[in-house]
């Protein structure tokens, strides 16, 4: 036997003979695969060449996506048990899970899932070794002759799932899948799973193709992580924002306008515009000028931006009238750039900061609609910004600085910025100078270097026309969104010839940089609600203060309150409704209201509140001017949550 040399992760070399397994040579305790030159690898499967070993541990991002395959091959095993004939698709690993898809009869119900669930753990208990083979295709397509799914992989010779030149299927215990791999040992090294629920799905998400029936499960590295991950789901699930929706009367989404188009109601509407005076003032204060476009363009406008050319699955369809084509825009850019051209313009004028709360309407294919977080009719705080070549590394940094100030305004402080870059690999798919890229990817480094905020590069995440940086938040429940986006333009300052006369009266092409701070309003509105739990601060509640009388005789009272909180420009509400003072107050902790009031003989005489907050904690006697004072003071402040006064 040729000898192979493996480096181990102690750093030692070690001479073996080829055909030696990462499980003779590793601490295999808590691996489900070992890495092979940091490509996952079977424990179990020989080693071929030189290499770098280490585990692979169940409790890693990679480790649990072996984990998860490995359960939704044990999940097509049970179903092709108990239902003899099913065809099975494909079952990868998804975020926090996996899925399989089946060519069944009929849908699955709960109770079939429980039956799969069971005859699932049976598996698991029997410990049945997954053992990977190679075969040729012919081989392959006789193998899985019955299973018409796995033969168009194998026909389409589909390397992600083990249709290369070699095919590899993994078996178990005589059931046996194509698959790359790798897998866990033995099945019985899936510590925790649960079925979670079934759909349906088209086959390769084409609508003209098979319905399928998909089963949806997760599994984790032990039970206390199962549980900690069904506790999140709960979590989520609480802070849902189209059921806060609805419950706090914010919005909704009427099926006779359609699918992801919503209407706000008035206290929804009301939260929408603080958000946007906000950002109107911030805007103002920082230089920016206000353009408003309007919502439909000809077609040459999209033509000429190249919309139409590399953007058209994503646009509404034209509306032809008088022999003229126009559209819904998708985008506001091409408007502000007729705006910067409409007349000739200076480096003296520069950098021009174009502002607009934008309405777009975009496509999205009914199955990734998803209440306000994904919709068609979309409000960008969109801006674009021209400078000259020099403004654009101090423009790129004051712009993040901006980005960052505001969100963290509206209670987000935990970022992470993805940089999107050229790819080493394909340096000619690029438009633009290399110069010139490497001069804006500097400049978009630095830019995030001084906010003093994670990064990391992402290697030819960039257009082909900009590099960019996207700035993703955490919630207050520790997911991921991605907010705002700065993106340098190559392109389109170009195809509309954009330019400015220079201190030395030459002709110059601007930059251009491409600015959405929220994203877009709705999508930003929807993040906000589940953040705060429905539960917004002081200064953004459509109701600020909750009055609650205690008996008709004190109603007198609330209105001299109401009327003192109004004079100042708060937003109280009279709960004049005839039910006890206990349900009045269960009342508003359930509208989250942050503020409730409750007035009674001892407060009126004293003219004091009693302060309560939603969590439950408050305070007797306050004088009404000193609480007028602490939340004139909050809002000012903009506080991310209410505080009793005096703390
Ligand atoms: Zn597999
Ligand atoms: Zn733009």
């Amino acid at each position: 036997m040729p000898e192979i040399e493996l480096k181990l992760p102690d750093g030692t070399v070690r001479q073996a003979p080829a055909g030696t397994t990462p499980a003779e040579l590793l601490d295999t305790t808590d691996a489900v695969a070992a890495l092979v030159d940091d490509e996952p690898w079977d424990l179990n499967r020989p080693l071929d060449r030189d290499a770098t070993l280490a585990p692979l541990p169940a409790a890693s991002e990679r480790g649990r996506e072996v984990l998860r395959h490995s359960a939704a091959h044990v999940l097509a095993h049970a179903v092709t048990d108990l239902y003899p004939g099913a065809k099975y698709a494909i079952g990868p690993p998804i975020e926090d899970g996996f899925y399989y898809d089946f060519d069944v009869p009929e849908p699955f119900t709960p109770d079939d899932l429980e039956r799969i669930e069971a005859r699932m753990r049976e598996l698991v208990a029997e410990g049945q070794p997954f053992r990977r083979e190679e075969l040729s295709r012919e081989e392959g397509l006789a193998l899985f002759e019955d299973q018409p799914y796995k033969r168009e992989i194998i026909e389409a010779t589909e390397e992600s799932e083990g249709a290369g030149p070699v095919v590899s299927v993994y078996r178990n215990d005589g059931w046996v899948d194509l698959c790359r791999g790798p897998h866990v040992p033995t099945t019985r090294a899936i510590p925790a799973f649960k079925l979670q629920r079934a759909a349906g799905a088209y086959w390769r998400g084409d609508e003209s193709k098979p319905q399928l029936q998909r089963i949806y499960g997760t599994a984790w590295e032990s039970e206390e992580a199962l549980a900690a991950y069904l506790r999140r789901l709960e979590e989520a699930e609480r802070r849902d924002h189209r059921r806060l929706g609805l419950e706090l009367d914010l919005f909704h989404f009427p099926t006779e306008i359609g699918s992801g188009l919503p209407v706000f109601h008035p206290k929804g509407g009301l939260v929408r515009k603080l958000m946007e005076d906000y950002s109107r003032a911030e805007h103002e204060a920082g230089g920016y000028a206000f353009v408003w476009s309007p919502h439909l363009a000809r077609s040459t406008l999209f033509e000429i931006s190249g919309h139409l050319h590399w953007y058209a699955e994503s646009m509404y369809p034209p509306m032809e009238l008088e022999g003229v084509r126009y559209y819904p825009k998708p985008m506001n850019c091409p408007f502000h750039i007729l705006i910067y051209r409409s007349r000739g313009r200076s480096y003296r004028e520069l950098p021009m900061r174009l502002f607009e709360f934008g309405t777009v309407y975009r496509w999205e294919r009914s199955g990734v609609i998803h209440g306000l977080t994904r919709v068609r009719g979309i409000t960008q705080d969109d801006a674009h910004i021209f400078c000259t070549r020099e403004q654009l590394a101090p423009e790129l940094a004051s712009l993040l600085d901006f980005v960052l100030r505001l969100l963290r305004t509206f209670g987000l402080t935990e970022f992470e910025a993805e940089l999107g870059t050229r790819s080493a690999a394909d340096p000619d798919k690029y438009l633009g100078a290399p110069e010139v890229w490497d001069q804006a990817e500097a400049a978009l480094r630095e830019a995030a270097e001084a906010a003093g905020i994670p990064y990391r590069v992402a290697e030819g995440e960039a257009s082909y026309y900009a590099p960019k940086i996207d700035v993703h938040v955490r919630d207050a429940i520790g997911r991921r969104w991605q907010l705002s986006t700065i993106q340098v333009d190559f392109q389109l300052p170009r195809r509309f010839e954009l330019e400015y006369t220079g201190r030395d009266n030459a002709r110059h092409q601007p930059f251009m940089i491409h600015r959405a701070l929220f994203g877009s309003i709705e999508r930003f509105f929807g993040i906000l609600l589940e953040h705060y739990a429905g539960a917004l601060p002081p200064w953004l509640a459509p109701v600020q203060v909750r009055l609650v009388p205690i008996a008709d005789r004190h109603l007198g009272y609330a209105a001299v309150v109401a009327g003192a909180l109004k004079a100042v420009g708060l937003r109280p509400e009279v709960d004049d409704s005839g039910g006890r003072m206990q349900a009045k107050v269960r009342d508003a902790q359930l509208a989250k209201v942050p503020y409730t009031l409750v007035l009674g003989d001892r407060d009126e005489e004293a003219e004091a509140v009693s302060v309560r907050l939603l969590d439950g904690s408050e305070r007797r006697g306050v004088p009404l001017q000193d609480f007028v004072a602490h939340l004139q003071a909050e809002v000012a402040a903009k506080a991310t949550a209410a505080h009793l006064p005096g703390e």
